[in-house]
């Protein structure tokens, strides 16, 4: 809109808009000085050109003000001798240039008009001062031609002034209005609504005008007008305010003039100007719309908000949800391809409860930054919530690409954080779940529907790839048949406490230079009455997600503890049992008290039970940890560190618990050739567990070559295959008679 930068712009198809805009100009300027009154035979009391020439040129830009010239010339041409004709048209182009000028060249203006400052400006900046020069230039040269009376020059001037007003306070706004907000379209509702306004309005204002005819010159049935603006600017928006205001323009204009055509009376100067100053009230019709309109916008700005999570700056669910349906609809009707990455972190609770939720939120946002920086700019990401994250990728190769999207963000993930000056090194899961458009589906299922699927796929295959630490995973309709598995295995779970399906199983813990049995272990199993024996990698997660954990971890402590006396009152040696205690069964708040409970009821002695937690357990949170270990401790109760060297801990940091032993964990004595990493470890953890006053038991031990070695070292106690499996109940007494292995 600005100056043509080139020669090229005065081309064939400018001069052609030039051409257009003359005549458009010459035919409204006609039309005004029909109408005109018989005031003065150049002077209208409304001029709709002026305001068609100020939206021309806001719109289409300042070089076609030749248009004009030419119109405003030729539509005066022949009734005043051409040089006054020539001024009249000289006068119309500088006013639209100055208005032109005012509005794009001086600070911002949309000519959209929904902003309040944007009518202010039009309205009382440019509309006035176009038609301040055009009036002054047009009466001067009547002056100089001699055709005005210098007495009534004012008057005269103030009629121009106020008609030229008019036609841009009323035709510029609507043309403007409708050209900027094109891609409007009122719904049919909203266009009944405003022929009914307009309606009405012609009805009732020229019913009423028609009445009054003949007893007043001025109408003031015209204030009738007011209401209608009001009402199309509450309710129809800016397109239907301005066009009630041009129609009530053209209306009152057109009956005041139609009166004094028919009367052959002229209208006094002081009732033209009273119908312009009327017409003027348009102006807050137009400050209503756009006020309201900026209202709409301020409206959408909020609902932006949301649709944000406030926390990492991303889409949130709800906005996700909204883009995933457009999404699938979009790719139906392309045929492209839309995919879900369903991202979750792996241990991000243990992080949280370890190190609080302040780290735990930096942690977030410092992934939601590596999230966004590893996909494009065009792929909506959003958090769900908690450490939930979704990436949705489009277009043609969405199922393929993503992949590669599932491994670049799992790469920037695995990139050390630092929190409160230590590095953490996280990792997450990432389900994906694909649809292609050209593919279709099932008709009867609807675009929201086919969205929640998607997430649900993508949530499924997340699981699996969390379950087997893959990484990521791509949905396919096998997991759905697993997850109802899933479903099945949940619910027998559920009944076999009651239905006593669980059994304990024992293995021997032995003094590693003598091969005496020194205690045992209890191990979970469950006797499916369909599946037979089943070992706890296959189910003991499961009971921890759905609750389980607590009141089957009581029963086996239970179990273990009325076993060993049993086989006390059998005579059997006095020994130790192990339990295994998980995160959940440890944090209970109780856990002193069950074990008590436990302890009195089976009448055992605290010395014989032993405890086993793994170092994750004692590392999630350590005051509670040695608060609890110090009380079992002072009970009597032993202590062991499970799978020890898994976890982040070291034994230095152990140190500050009351703990007994620590269990070796299977996979370093799994490879214990002489010289390897894993020996070099074994060897330092018994040194240094031994000058810390702990014993060390190996777990896992299945070969002479692994026994020899952790006895050359001075391990403790041993278990393992290599002495015995774990066994049933009756199994082991047989074992505990012989005493050794
Ligand atoms: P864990 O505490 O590390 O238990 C030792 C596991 O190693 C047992 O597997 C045992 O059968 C196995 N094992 C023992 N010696 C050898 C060996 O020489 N070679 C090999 N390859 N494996 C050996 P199991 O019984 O399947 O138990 C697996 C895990 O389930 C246990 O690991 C423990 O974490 C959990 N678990 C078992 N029972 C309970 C329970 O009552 N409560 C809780 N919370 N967890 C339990
Ligand atoms: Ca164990
Ligand atoms: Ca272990």
């Amino acid at each position: 809109m600005a100056y043509p930068e080139s020669a090229r712009t005065y081309s064939a198809r400018y001069w052609l808009g030039v051409v257009v805009f003359a005549v458009a100009y010459y035919l409204l300027a006609e039309f005004g000085l029909w109408i005109a009154p018989f005031i003065h035979g150049s002077v209208t009391a409304f001029w709709p050109a002026s305001g068609m020439a100020i939206a021309v040129l806001v719109l289409f830009g300042g070089q076609y003000w030749p248009g004009i010239l030419l119109g405003g010339f030729f539509a005066s041409f022949g009734t005043v001798p051409a040089y006054v004709a020539l001024s009249f048209g000289v006068g119309d182009s500088l006013a639209a240039l100055a208005a032109w000028w005012l509005l794009i060249r001086i600070g911002q203006f949309r000519p959209q008009l929904d902003r309040v400052t944007d009518i202010i400006k039009l309205t009382l900046w440019a509309a006035p001062l176009a038609a301040l020069i055009s009036a002054t230039i047009g009466t001067l040269a009547l002056l100089l031609l001699d055709d005005l009376p210098s007495d009534k020059w004012l008057n005269v001037m103030m009629v121009w002034f106020l008609g030229d007003m008019i036609g841009n306070l009323v035709v510029a706004p609507a043309l403007m209005v409708s050209y900027a907000n094109r891609m409007f379209t009122p719904d049919r509702a909203q266009f009944v609504e405003l022929l009914a306004v307009l309606l009405s309005m012609i009805l009732l204002v020229s019913g009423l005008h028609l009445h009054w005819f003949g007893i007043a010159n001025f109408d003031p049935q015209f204030i009738l007008i007011i209401p209608f603006v009001v009402w199309a600017a509450l309710r129809l928006g800016l397109i239907g305010t301005a066009l009630t205001v041009l129609v009530a323009a053209f209306l009152a204009v057109a009956l005041v003039l139609g009166d004094a055509r028919l009367s052959g009376v002229k209208i006094p100067y002081i009732d033209v100007a009273n119908l312009q100053l009327l017409l003027a009230m348009s102006v807050p019709g137009f400050l209503i719309a756009a006020a309201l309109a900026e209202h709409k916008d301020s409206e959408r700005k909020f609902e932006k908000l949301a649709r944000h999570d406030s926390l990492t700056g991303l889409a949130n669910r709800a906005a996700l949800l909204v883009e995933l349906e457009y999404a699938v609809a979009q790719a139906e009707r392309r045929g492209t391809e839309v995919a879900l990455l369903f991202m979750d972190l792996d241990r991000f609770k243990n992080i949280n409860d370890t190190l609080g939720h302040a780290m735990g939120d930096l942690l977030l946002q410092e992934l939601a930054q590596r999230i966004r920086n590893s996909v494009r700019q065009d792929d909506f990401v959003a958090r769900l919530g908690g450490d939930e994250f979704t990436v949705l990728l489009q277009g043609e190769y969405a199922a393929e690409s993503a992949a590669a999207v599932a491994q670049k963000i799992l790469d920037a993930m695995r990139l050390p954080v630092l929190l409160q000056g230590h590095e953490y090194v996280v990792s997450g899961s990432i389900g994906i779940a694909a649809l292609n458009g050209a593919v279709p589906r099932t008709p009867e299922i609807d675009p929201t529907d086919a969205t929640l699927e998607l997430m649900r796929q993508a949530d499924t295959a997340m699981y699996r790839a969390k379950r087997q630490s893959s990484g990521f995973m791509y949905f396919n309709v096998n997991m759905d048949s697993n997850s109802k598995l899933q479903l099945r295995l949940e619910n027998s779970l559920r009944r076999a406490l009651e239905n006593h399906e669980f059994e304990l199983y024992f293995q021997a813990k032995v003094a590693a230079g003598s091969g005496r049995i020194v205690g045992c272990e209890a191990l979970l199993r469950w006797r499916h009455p369909v599946h037979g024996l089943i070992k706890p990698d296959k189910f003991i997660e499961v009971i921890e997600s759905i609750g389980l954990m607590i009141p089957v971890g009581a029963w086996v402590l239970r179990e273990a503890c009325q076993q060993m006396q049993r086989w006390q009152q059998l005579g059997l040696p006095m020994q130790r049992v192990a339990v295994n205690l998980s995160m959940r069964q440890f944090l209970q708040p109780d856990l002193l008290a069950v074990v008590n409970q436990v302890l009195a009821d089976s009448r055992l002695e605290a010395n014989c039970l032993e405890l086993e937690i793994t170092e994750s357990v004692a590392m999630s949170n350590a005051k509670q940890t040695i608060e609890t270990l110090t009380a079992l401790k002072q009970r009597g109760v032993h202590i062991s560190i499970d799978d020890f060297g898994t976890g982040y801990s070291s034994l230095s940091y152990l140190k500050r618990f009351p703990i007994d032993a620590v269990k070796i964990d299977r996979s370093f004595i799994q490879d214990l050739a002489p010289d390897s990493d894993d020996a070099a470890i074994v060897m330092a953890t018994i040194r240094l567990a031994h000058a810390m006053n702990l014993s060390v038991i190996a777990e896992g031990v299945e070969t002479v070559q692994q026994r020899d070695f952790l006895l050359k070292y001075g391990c403790d106690v041993l278990q393992g295959y290599l002495y015995s499996r774990p066994v049933s109940a009756d199994d082991y007494s047989i074992l505990l008679r012989a005493g050794s292995l």
